[in-house]
Formats: C-alpha cells, sequence, structure tokens
C-alpha cells in the first residue's frame, strides 16, 4: 500500500517532490546530518508514559504520508517533514533514536481513534487544536500556525480569490479536516467533494473533476512546489489553524513533557533549524517565530 501511494505522488507531484526522488533523497542525506539530539541520560517518573516509553526504547508515531514538507514518505518508506522532524526532537528527549521510531500513517479522520485506541503514542500531523478535538485527546503545542487557502488550476481560470467565489464550485478537502467543516459550515454554497487524503484532492483539480482544493496554505504549498505548471496558491489565508500534537486525554504529565521539549526547540534553535531543512525548503521561507505554548 506504501508502494502504491509512493507511484501515486508520482503521478501527482512528478519527481522532484514526490519523495521517491534524487531530491528527496537529498532530503533524506541532510536529516540524517541534523538528526534530532538523544537524550542518553533519561529520567522519568515511575509510571510516566515517558518512563514507559524510554524504558522501551520505542515509540509508535503517527503522522501523514502524503503531505510533502511536513510527512512525505522517501524511497525508504520511511516519512520526511517538518512534522516527522517535530516527532524526532520529542522522541530524542525521551532517549529514542530515530530508526526505533514506528511510523503509522494517520489521515485527518482517525488521528482522535488511533490516539485513543492506542494505535500510536502521539500524532504530529498537521493537526489543528480546537475545542471540538479537546473532547477526546489532549494536545501539546501548538508548535506552528497555518491558515486555510485555496489551490486552483494555474492561471486560475475560475477567477477564484477568496471562500466567497467557491460558491456553485465543486471543491475538494478531505473527511474529518477543519477545512472541510468550515467549507460545510460558513460556504455551505460551495460544492464539497472530500476524500481521506489530500494528494487525491489534488488529482481530482488536475483531471478537472473540481476547480479548487481547499486545507492549510503549508499543505498547499506542498502540493503547488511538486506540480507548479499545474496549480498555484491563491494566497489569501482565512483562519487560524495552530498545529498540536496530539496525546490521550487527560496525560497531563506527558502533555507538560512534549511542552517543555517544543520549548526548548523553540530556544534552542533546534525547530527553526527542522523549518530549514524541510517545509522552509519548500516554501522558500526562514522560519517564522515560533508560537506561544498553550498549557491550557
Ligand atoms: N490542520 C487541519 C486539520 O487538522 C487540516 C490539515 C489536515 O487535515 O491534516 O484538520
Amino acid at each position: 500500500m506504501r508502494i502504491t501511494r509512493c507511484a501515486a505522488a508520482l503521478a501527482v507531484f512528478g519527481l522532484a517532490l514526490a519523495g521517491c526522488s534524487s531530491e528527496a533523497g537529498n532530503q533524506a542525506a541532510d536529516s540524517a546530518k541534523n538528526t534530532a539530539a538523544v537524550n542518553t541520560a533519561t529520567k522519568f517518573d515511575e509510571g510516566t508514559t515517558m518512563a514507559k516509553l524510554s524504558e522501551a526504547g520505542k515509540v509508535t508515531i503517527g503522522t501523514k504520508f502524503d503531505q510533502p514538507g511536513f510527512g512525505l514518505l522517501n524511497p525508504q518508506k520511511v516519512p520526511e517533514g517538518f512534522d516527522v522532524e517535530i516527532a524526532k526532537i520529542i522522541a530524542g528527549q525521551l532517549g529514542i533514536k530515530p530508526e526505533n521510531i514506528t511510523w503509522t500513517e494517520t489521515v485527518s479522520a482517525n488521528r482522535e481513534s488511533f490516539i485513543q485506541d492506542g494505535k500510536v503514542d502521539f500524532v504530529v500531523a498537521t493537526y489543528t487544536i480546537n475545542d471540538e478535538r479537546k473532547k477526546l485527546v489532549d494536545f501539546a503545542g501548538p508548535y506552528y500556525e497555518a491558515g486555510q487557502d485555496i489551490m486552483v488550476a494555474k492561471g486560475n481560470p475560475e477567477g477564484i480569490k477568496g471562500p466567497d467565489d467557491l460558491a456553485g464550485k465543486n471543491v475538494c478537502s478531505v473527511e474529518g479536516s477543519t477545512p472541510a467543516e468550515t467549507i460545510r459550515t460558513k460556504y455551505p454554497q460551495a460544492k464539497l467533494t472530500l476524500f481521506d487524503v489530500y494528494s487525491k484532492c489534488a488529482d481530482a483539480l488536475s483531471n478537472g473533476q473540481v476547480q479548487a482544493v481547499t486545507t492549510d496554505n503549508v499543505i498547499l504549498t506542498g502540493l503547488v512546489a511538486g506540480a507548479p505548471d499545474k496549480f498555484e496558491l491563491v494566497n489569501n489565508p482565512f483562519t487560524k489553524e495552530p498545529y498540536g500534537i496530539g496525546l490521550k486525554k487527560g496525560d497531563q504529565k506527558f502533555r507538560d513533557f512534549i511542552n517543555d521539549v517544543l520549548q526548548k526547540s523553540f530556544d534552542d534553535g533546534a525547530w527553526a533549524e527542522a523549518w530549514d531543512r524541510t517545509a522552509g525548503k519548500i516554501t522558500g521561507t526562514e522560519a517564522p517565530e515560533p508560537p506561544t505554548i498553550d498549557r491550557y
């Protein structure tokens, strides 16, 4: 299935950003050079999730597999991107090396249930923190703030400048995502087509099945970068999407730990370095100011 996804990514994004190419290989080499620090002197209170994971020496992390710049499978079928680097920083502070991480694909709609069912220990997957989701899981972070935007065919033949222009248009997003919910509730005139992953929306835009794709600007930027002669970004963000690390509801100590690790990475430059060698390469932008952690 992973191989198929890689082949699908090739078809959609072209070679350069498909995670099946020499460019992605270079990214792999880069990440290998800059591997997140692994803390070999960890000490955690007995019974905590941190103690359990660090004693086991391994962790299962949910991320995306088809989002260039944040989480995209490379030719070795290992995901790469900013989310993946953030996850490695957290694992490293649990004393766990990247090779001892099991990566599980979490799509937008199954993140809460994978956390609740213990299929993953935590999720780093362009995952917006919101009150609805907080009823089911907890969030550390935010570690980045994106905004919902729109991707259209190159040349913007429909003249779409913002969400109000989506009325009457076929618009693609992903089940269980906040952008889909925003369209459904605030722009009900748009005709929504939903898939499980965004690469399928990119396909639908290239074959004319939809006139627009909507989700977070940074995800769309990754899709545009893979096919710049096919797609363009409207570049008019209309929501705030603070990205958090999803974990089991009520695990306050684990949440505090992850928040501390994130804060340290903001302060010591590891976060900015992770940005520069992943998402920053695609957006062409320097690392922004890190957001303020919300210890709700
Ligand atoms: N950040 C949004 C969300 O969590 C959109 C991206 C995604 O679907 O992963 O729903």
